[in-house]
């Protein structure tokens, strides 16, 4: 009898491109899934999964782990076995570095790495002031770097619309129409928050629209997660149906963090989102568990531009109505920060338990089926990754077990709780056919790598 590396016996398989549940057992060799059968497999190491769920590996579209080990640890540890970094125009704008060190594994989760105009290109091209507007040769110097990072394996180009308001439609459109060129995804954090986001969400419908380009709109519950999500998704809902090439992602929490002397905190954006200083929480640094007075804001914009602050402006319900909708996935914006022990926010470790935790079983919006789909093959299609996402023969063994019944997010924002807290009823994660997490324990297994895109088309539908 063949012996396989791994096998994984009593599985409810969970298949979200046949759209099937089955129980059965995988045999894996070599990264790979090569057996999947109800007959009784032998291999070198065994997981019973006890009827636990086992799918493919979750894919978090957006997040800022970029290289760092506390990030993908946490990533990790809630399931996510590829993760998106280089998000909201940020990340490094060396691709071949960023590619060298994990090129071929060492790292604890895959990881695929957008090109951050917003920050990183606009920087190169000498552009220091984000209110600036570019220059016609800045631009075309902005769209031979997009071009390069491209060619060198970035999966798309990223923009934090609401960090450099100097951006123009132009400047967007001259990028994207690169990015089009070479089939890759533009990610846009959209230019406004709140009530102005509705309209930002417009511009974003045209960079497709314009310049046939494949836009992933990015966290929307920290843009329009203020009571006017309803409106946005019916926006996209209408962009979706005429057939232009747009989805979005969301996290699992109403209250967003970002550095605090970024422009998203610029003064003013307290009356902008009718909330009270108290409203801002730091989450980083010295101050962290300190509500924010005016004072102690105006010392931290001044002075600890890099700290971290949750804004708690956001509105519960809209994280549900965001999820609810067919094209958006889940993301967790995770991996920003220093990652000190019992700091931070809780998206960073808690975001996947928590959709499956509120959407499948509290509130059964989503079918266990339609909830693994929105966490795996969603997001694999529309990032080209035709091995991942799938539980089939010949594709990645990146493989979660989690107890439907059990999982829960167990972090906490600072002050009701720890929000590094590890979540609860996840098994067992498993990255390229190693055992990555077994019970919340880290395998000794580094195997996930820094994954080049190549050139390629693709449908989400
Ligand atoms: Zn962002």
């Amino acid at each position: 009898m063949h012996e396989f590396e791994l096998v994984i016996e009593n599985g409810t398989l969970v298949d979200p491109e046949r759209n099937k549940i089955t129980v059965g057992n995988l045999g894996i060799c070599r990264g790979r899934i090569v057996a999947i059968t109800r007959e009784q497999l032998s291999g070198r190491q065994h997981i019973d999964a006890g009827l636990a769920v086992v799918c493919p590996g979750f894919i978090d579209i957006h997040t800022h782990v970029d290289n760092g080990l506390d990030g993908a640890y946490a990533m990790l540890k809630q399931g996510v076995t590829t993760a998106v970094g280089g998000n909201c125009g940020m990340g490094t704008g060396d691709m071949a570095g960023f590619f060298q060190p994990f090129e071929y594994g060492g790292f604890p989760i895959h990881q695929l790495m957008f090109a951050g105009e917003s920050f990183t290109l606009r920087e190169k091209a000498g552009i220091v002031n984000p209110y600036q507007p570019a220059t016609a040769e800045q631009i075309r110097q902005i769209a031979y770097l997009a071009e390069e990072a491209l060619e060198q394996g970035a999966a798309g180009i990223s923009f934090g619309l609401e960090y450099a308001p100097g951006t123009s439609f132009e400047e967007i459109a001259a990028v994207s129409r690169v990015a089009a060129r070479y089939g890759k995804l533009v990610a846009i954090h959209t230019r406004h928050d709140g009530w102005a986001g509705l309209g930002a969400i417009k511009e974003a419908i045209d960079v497709t629209r314009l310049t046939g380009a494949a836009v992933q709109v990015s966290h929307l519950v920290y843009m329009v997660g203020m009571g006017m999500m309803a409106d946005a998704i019916r926006l996209l809902q209408e962009a979706v149906d005429s057939g232009l090439d747009i989805t979005a992602d969301s996290g699992m929490y109403h209250a967003f963090a970002t550095h605090i002397g970024s422009a998203v905190f610029a003064a003013g954006c307290v009356e902008k989102w009718e909330c009270q200083y108290s409203d801002l929480l730091v989450c980083t640094g010295p101050f962290a568990g300190e509500r924010c007075t005016k004072e102690l804001y105006e010392e931290l914009r001044s002075n600890y531009p890099e700290e971290l602050v949750v804004a708690y402006v956001g509105k519960e319900a809209d994280i549900y109505t965001a999820l609810a909708a067919e094209f958006v996935m889940v993301s967790s914006d995770g991996g920003l920060g220093s990652f000190i022990p019992g700091t931070g926010h809780p998206q960073n470790v808690g975001t996947f338990p928590r959709f499956f935790q509120t959407m499948v079983r509290e509130r059964q919006q989503l079918s266990l089926l339609e909830a693994v789909r929105r966490c795996t093959l969603l997001p694999a299609g529309r990032l080209g990754l035709k091995n991942k996402g799938r539980l089939k023969v010949g594709c990645d063994a990146d493989l979660v077990i989690f107890h439907p019944a059990r999982i829960k997010d167990c972090a906490a924002y600072l002050g009701d709780g720890r929000p590094d807290a590890e979540p609860a009823g996840l098994e067992c994660v498993i990255v390229n056919g190693h055992i990555a997490v077994r019970q919340g324990e880290l395998g000794a297994a580094v195997s996930g790598r820094s994954m080049k895109v190549e050139n390629r088309c693709w449908n989400w539908m």
